[in-house]
């Protein structure tokens, strides 16, 4: 046995949740046995069965839980179907904001022959997960969001300097470990204050990365790139609602949502694996539901947990995922149809599972 025991949470989430997050406990199981980390899985309920179960989208127990953990992945929650009552509330602003998980981290990368727009994009954005335009977590009482009278509403954006610095560290730290280059994506043409902040934030941070390149491009000129010439970029931060629309844009240039991971990290020693896409109920129990994404976001838990904590059971973990990966995504047979494939979820799993060894 490598190390010490990891208490990893498994929340399965909703609709495709409940096929995509048991595959990719199953996948992690297999790599962690034969590592030898040793890891103590825990259920913790949440969602719409959590609601039926518990009375609640979100129990008091879950949130006990979870405090006693060093990690967990969280499936997608199909929040906007929950019946309007006190009890059916969105997870996701209050898991971000207790846990302080204040960087969304989604990386974008191209794999052959699945359908991608171009065969060498490998690029990250960084995502500020705490505040901006989001009114479920920018105030903490009351809404972000107001209509003063029937035709009048009003959507306030909060920008802070630590919430701006804090991502920003956490972006300079990534792009140092990659080809360090960083841009800065905002608008503070027109958001002078806002996007102004949070980009003399970044500047602030910077002096402490001078081996790392820092550009800057505005978010409209971001989105045309993105898809003329995403090579030309490593790392990326931006803040909370820009980062949402231009990951979902990225993914679109690798294969659709299927093909979007994501790693919620802070500057504790905990980090929840979360894929970009929703619950996809139009799938949901179909074997259809593409689990790259969420295998992909368990596999970046293990290697941030491996170099966080120094585990090398847990880094051994992420490289078996990834051989597992690589080898189901590089046949049509044992890829999901979203990405060109003639498989199933299945047949995907079952190829990365027989590939790991
Ligand atoms: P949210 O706002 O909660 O992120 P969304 O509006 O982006 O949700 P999704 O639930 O992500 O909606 O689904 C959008 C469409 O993308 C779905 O109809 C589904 O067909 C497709 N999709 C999403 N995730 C996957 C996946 N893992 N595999 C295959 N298709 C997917």
């Amino acid at each position: 046995m490598t190390g010490e025991t990891l208490k990893i949470g498994v929340l399965e989430g909703d609709d495709i949740g409940h096929e995509i997050v048991p595959a990719s406990v199953e996948i992690a199981k297999k790599a962690a046995e034969i590592s030898g980390q040793t890891i103590q899985w825990v259920d913790v309920p949440i969602g719409y069965r959590a609601l039926e179960t518990h009375g609640h989208t979100l129990p008091e127990g879950t949130l006990k839980t979870l405090d006693g953990l060093d990690g967990w992945i969280l499936g997608p929650i199909g929040h906007r179907d929950y019946p309007r009552r006190p009890e059916a509330v969105n997870p996701h602003p209050i898991l971000r904001k207790r846990y302080d998980l204040f960087a969304n981290v989604r990386p974008t990368r191209s794999y052959p022959d699945l359908g991608c727009l171009y065969d060498d994009i490998d690029l990250v954005i960084v995502r500020e997960n705490n505040e901006g335009f989001q009114p479920d977590r920018n105030v903490v009482m009351g809404c972000g969001e107001f209509r003063p009278n029937e035709d009048v509403s009003i959507s306030v954006r909060v920008i802070t300097t630590e919430g701006s610095r804090k991502v920003a560290r956490a972006a300079f730290e990534i792009a140092r470990s990659r080809r360090k280059r960083l841009t800065l994506v905002h608008k503070n043409t027109v958001f002078k204050l806002g996007c102004g902040m949070f980009v003399e934030s970044c500047y602030e941070v910077a002096r402490d990365f001078p081996d790392v390149t820092v550009d800057e491009v505005i978010v409209d000129t971001m989105a045309m790139r993105l898809v003329r010439d995403p090579q030309s970029f490593d790392t990326i931060v931006t803040t909370n609602m820009f980062g949402d629309i231009l990951t979902d844009e990225a993914a679109g240039l690798v294969g659709g949502l299927g093909m979007a991971p994501g790693l919620c990290i802070g500057r504790g020693s905990i980090a929840m694996a979360q894929a970009t896409h929703g619950s996809a109920p139009d799938i949901a129990g179909k074997n259809l539901a593409n689990p790259f994404a969420m295998i992909e976001s368990t596999r970046m838990l293990f290697e941030w947990l491996g170099n966080n904590r120094r585990l090398a059971g847990a880094s051994h973990m992420s490289r078996l995922m990834k051989t597992g990966i690589d080898a189901a995504l590089a046949r049509p047979e044992t890829r999901t149809k979203d990405i060109r494939g003639t498989g199933t979820q299945l047949s995907m799993v079952d190829a990365i599972l027989n590939a790991m060894n």
